[in-house]
């Protein structure tokens, strides 16, 4: 049976508590233990997937095809554990759950209310797979006060003594704002988060206070006496100059052995930190840099990308050298020449995407990447763009397209060398989608196989014809125009297992210019980078060489 973490926040939203939660769970790892981590979101829309990359960042898509919450991409990367569709949850999901069971009677006519029949909900959620686990971390979102929270917390409490003494705890992260004019750290915002807290039947084992100075001793004794904790469980977070020092920065500054504390965990195992010192030394020690452009349409938003952007700092540190990335944003160039923005990049990659907007200079981008022999990376929609892009200007299509923008138009405009997909395979069941199936989970969702071509360049990258990637689209190439695209020298070098799905494409006669349908990002870590990332860095490194 698992023991149970409750990772809470308060004071002021974006503390880091996905990463705290994150670094707890590879410690934990590190001192032997199984971790499961968990995100429960107090909004109310039914999952992330709809949501925009502007507002929310990015969609985490999980092997299982569940579309979640960014911070799941953080618990992956940390703790190299596969995030499942059970490990996020909103409030939109648990009353929509509890909806559907009352229309179908489940209740048997009783009044519904959020206590209990909304909180035992969020407790059936919390109990899933909790004998497949050393240690179950469960984030709540937003901070404590919040009114869509209140049934998390409510949940949070209660679930506490449905289980053993000693079964769980909880971990408050908090901020300790500095105040220049008396060259002081205030501990009244913590005070008073933890007080809001207390009024809802929760008191903290562990608080880990934001800081941007040292804490003083002092301050660490007062906090604790206000705030009813023990010392040792006041932990300092500082700010990091990379978010993959956290493991260690928290381990130094106690938080594993609290928590170990905390739960009685005597004699507490001995942390084997290899390769955490291994992650940060390749960070900290590079030879080189290079600079790659990343030309989207969510470029304000640095979060909608995330998952890229640490994929590309993994690819760096596969070869010891610091990738700088710049964001372009592809509108710009829609109908001019893209060279003043993209001359001097040593790769280009363009990223998943919907929508028309700003499809035409990422369709420039790949022309550019592919005339000039620059290295480039397509994922998912700039997969779709390159080959568009070869089948306007190399394969007599001069209207080539995608569905996707006509749909969005109304009007029929394109030739479709990328179509809507309406039925597929998923392992050995049929899917189908009606275009006016509504938008959440209408999409081609999770990890799905793909058959790489013996020789081609992604199988010697992967090393091996058989892989395993995650998805999230609607439209897919269309096999019509292989022949015409291949006798060009765009080779269809992945299949979808039954021939039907192109699932990579790649240029013969150039260095480096790959397109993939899925989302390679999702499962590169630090520790494990993603072979396409880390031979994309590796290609810019050689590009870098040459100019
Ligand atoms: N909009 C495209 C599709 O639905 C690409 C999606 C993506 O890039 N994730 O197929």
């Amino acid at each position: 049976m698992a023991r149970y973490i409750f990772i809470t926040g308060g004071v002021v939203s974006s503390l880091g508590k996905g990463l705290a939660s994150a670094a707890l769970g590879a410690l934990l790892q590190a001192r032997g233990f199984s971790v499961r981590l968990r995100k429960l979101d107090p909004y109310l829309n039914v999952d992330p997937g709809t949501m925009s990359p502007f507002e929310h960042g990015e969609v985490f898509v999980t092997d299982d095809g569940a579309e979640t919450d960014l911070d799941l991409g953080h618990y992956e990367r940390f703790t190299g554990v596969p995030a499942r569709m059970s490990d996020s949850v909103s409030s939109g999901r648990i009353y929509s759950d509890v909806l559907e069971k009352e229309r179908r009677g489940d209740y048997l006519g009783k009044t519904i209310q959020v206590v209990p029949h909304v909180t035992n909900e969020i407790k059936e959620f919390l109990l899933v797979g909790e004998d497949e686990a050393d240690f179950m971390l469960c984030e709540i979102g937003g901070t404590v006060g919040d009114i869509e929270g209140l049934p998390f917390f409510e949940a949070i409490r209660q679930f506490t003594h449905d289980k053993p003494r000693g079964q769980c705890i909880f971990m408050h992260l908090t901020l300790l704002p500095y105040l220049a004019a008396s060259g002081e750290l205030k501990t009244k915002p913590t005070q008073h988060s933890v007080k809001e807290l207390q009024s809802i039947g929760i008191a903290p084992d562990i608080l880990v206070c934001r800081s941007e100075h040292p804490i003083p001793d002092k301050e660490r004794e007062k906090i604790a006496l206000f705030c009813n904790v023990r010392k040792e469980a006041v932990i300092a977070a500082y700010d990091l100059k990379s978010i993959y020092e956290a493991p260690l920065a928290y381990h130094h500054e106690g938080l594993d052995q609290a928590v170990l504390d905390a739960f009685s965990i005597s004699p507490a195992p001995k942390p084997d930190l290899t390769v955490w010192k291994d992650v940060v030394d390749r960070i900290h020690h590079t030879d080189g840099e290079v600079n790659i452009a990343i030309v989207g349409k969510y470029v304000q938003l640095e979060d909608a990308y995330k998952s890229i952007k640490e994929a590309l700092t993994h690819g760096g540190m596969a070869n010891r050298v610091r990738v700088n990335v710049e964001w372009v944003d592809a509108e710009v160039f829609d109908s001019e020449d893209p060279a003043p923005h993209l001359e001097g990049f040593h790769a280009i990659l363009v990223p998943g995407g919907f929508g028309e907007r700003g499809t035409e200079g990422k369709i420039k981008a790949a022309e550019f990447a592919r005339t000039r022999k620059i290295p480039y990376l397509g994922i998912c929609l700039g997969m779709q763009m390159a080959v568009i892009e070869a089948a306007r200007n190399l394969a007599d299509l001069p209207d080539a397209g995608s569905e996707e923008f006509d749909h969005e138009s109304g009007k029929k405009r394109f030739t479709p060398v990328v179509y809507h997909l309406k039925e597929w395979v998923q392992g050995n069941e049929k899917v189908k989608r009606k275009p006016g199936d509504d938008k959440g989970g209408t999409m081609r969702l999770g990890a799905y196989n793909a058959t790489l071509t013996e020789g081609s360049k992604v199988a010697g990258i992967y090393g091996s014809t058989a892989i395993d990637e995650r998805h999230r689209h609607r439209y897919e190439v269309d096999t019509k125009y292989r022949k015409a695209l291949e006798d060009k020298g765009l080779k269809f070098s992945g299949m979808s297992p039954d021939g039907r799905l192109p699932e990579i494409v790649e240029w013969a006669d150039h260095p480096w210019f790959i397109g993939v349908q899925f989302h390679p990002e999702l499962k590169s870590k630090p520790f494990a980078p993603h072979p396409l990332f880390a031979d994309f860095v590796r290609a810019a490194v050689e590009n870098s060489r040459l100019v």
